[in-house]
């Protein structure tokens, strides 16, 4: 099977470290060339846990570099960026024959222990870096519906996010745009945001 990078791969470095702030990060060194940093840590943990969800955090950030090998932007902060690593993902369980629920589980479970501060993840995202985790799920399922249908480039399957990523950026709080990009939810919500943070429609049923 083609790769869907195809003749533009570049190529990555995996390493696995004890001093990063997030659990995984993927920074380009040069263009084309990626170092994929991986908190020991959470790597510890990813081994001891399923097979697919190892295999997807590290198919995520290797979609941050097949991304940003294709020429699209590396800002930090964006959300459109973090769905197509998630999409590509995706991509990446379904041409793997993984599946893709034990992937799914842990997001819920996730989103299920940020309890009521899910009411304002919906517009700060999970943890100020990425969607909410309702959009990562759409993303990753994306992804993977559209390698099961052939989707065979990088933007093939970074297509299958295009919608989603207008509409999360539109449904994105106002004070998260302009405090910036880049920061924790700490540092742009204020006091009292909860009334503020109006619901918006959900993606998924
Ligand atoms: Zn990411």
């Amino acid at each position: 099977m083609q790769p869907v990078c195809g003749t533009r791969c570049g190529s990555a470095t995996l390493v696995v470290t004890p001093g990063i702030e997030a659990p995984a990060h993927t920074r380009v060194r040069v263009p084309g060339y990626s170092l994929i940093e991986i908190r020991q840590a959470d790597m510890d943990r990813l081994v001891a846990s399923d097979d697919a969800v190892l295999y997807w955090v590290i198919a995520h950030e290797y979609g941050h570099h097949l991304d940003m090998t294709a020429g699209n932007a590396n800002l930090d902060g964006d959300w459109g960026l973090e769905l197509r690593a998630e999409a590509l993902a995706g991509c990446a369980l379904e041409r793997a024959g993984l599946i893709i629920d034990p992937v799914l589980d842990l997001s819920r479970r996730s989103e299920a222990a940020a309890g009521r501060g899910a009411v304002l993840a919906e517009q700060f995202g999970s943890d100020g870096t990425h969607p909410h985790w309702r959009y990562m799920r759409h993303a990753i399922l994306a992804g993977y519906a559209a390698c099961a249908d052939g989707a065979r480039t990088v933007d093939e399957v970074a297509a299958s996010v295009t919608t989603l990523t207008a509409q999360v950026v539109r449904n994105r709080s106002p004070l998260l745009r302009t405090a910036g990009a880049r920061g924790s939810r700490d540092d742009v919500v204020p006091d009292g945001a909860q009334e503020l943070a109006a619901p918006v429609q959900p993606l998924l049923p």
